[in-house]
């Protein structure tokens, strides 16, 4: 099936996004503040309201990197497992569940892709910012349905194609100009920067992810934009 997104060699696309988390690991967190003005926070409260987290829920936060979506999902009693495929992202993820005092988070180093869960143990399956960075999507959105229970929920929160036009091009010059210039002021890594920019301008707009989803065999799904499009919150249902 082609989605109409532009194809990378698959090797290539897990080797890069490799070694560009275990670069920017360090610096992730303030990274975000800087780029998105703060704003990464706002998008991942309204993220987690959207989630609904129920205490006792066994919740997968894939992708989940140095954990902050996982926090915000365990502080509501949620049961979290946080995984991802890069060991470095995760280390500050538990060293910041330290520093912090949650406990009971589970961290696992995990491929999205093949995913070495058992079927049907979620209740929810989590993924912020981290499908633009998998190489196979319809086979990590495969394995989210799989290991989901029947009546388990699928979110993720990702950038996506703002519709509105001046914002739009205001963002694409900023993003491009000024994101890779900070990366190399502050984390001294201007091409691992360059990299996440244009990872965004590949990824499918909201009716193509959308259409895969459903292909991975979910029903009910919605998207809703934020800034119309810039940000988008995708959900669907396993019946
Ligand atoms: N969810 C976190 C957040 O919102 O702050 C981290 C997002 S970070 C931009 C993207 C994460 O996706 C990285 O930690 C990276 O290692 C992870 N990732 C990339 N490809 C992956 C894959 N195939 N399987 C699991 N995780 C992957």
């Amino acid at each position: 099936v082609s989605y109409g997104y532009q194809q990378v060699d698959p090797a290539e696309k897990t080797r890069r996004v490799g070694s560009v988390f275990s670069r920017v690991a360090k610096n992730y967190d303030i990274m975000n503040d800087l780029m998105s003005g703060g704003l990464h926070r706002l998008w991942k409260d309204a993220f987690v309201n959207r989630v609904k987290p129920r205490p006792g829920e066994a919740i997968l936060d894939m992708a989940g990197g140095t954990g902050d979506v996982a926090f915000r999902m365990a502080k509501r009693g949620a049961d979290i497992t946080v995984a991802d495929i890069n060991p470095d992202m995760l280390a500050v993820g538990r060293d910041r569940a330290l520093q912090r005092g949650h406990e009971g988070l589970v961290w696992q180093v995990e491929n999205a892709e093949t995913l070495t869960f058992g079927d049907r143990l979620f209740d929810g399956y989590t993924i912020a910012f981290g499908i633009r960075n998998v190489t196979d999507i319809p086979a990590a959105l495969r394995e989210a349905h799989r290991v989901l229970k029947y009546g388990g929920r699928f979110f993720c929160l990702e950038f996506s194609t703002t519709e509105w036009p001046v914002f739009g091009e205001v963002y694409d010059a900023y993003s491009h100009k000024v994101v890779p210039k900070i990366g190399g002021l502050v984390a001294k890594d201007e091409e691992a920067y360059r990299y996440l920019i244009e990872s965004i301008r590949r990824f499918p707009d909201m009716p193509s992810f959308r259409r895969m989803i459903e292909d991975a065999g979910f029903t009910q799904t919605r998207v809703e934009p934020i800034l119309g499009g810039l940000v988008a919150i995708h959900s669907g249902w396993k019946a």
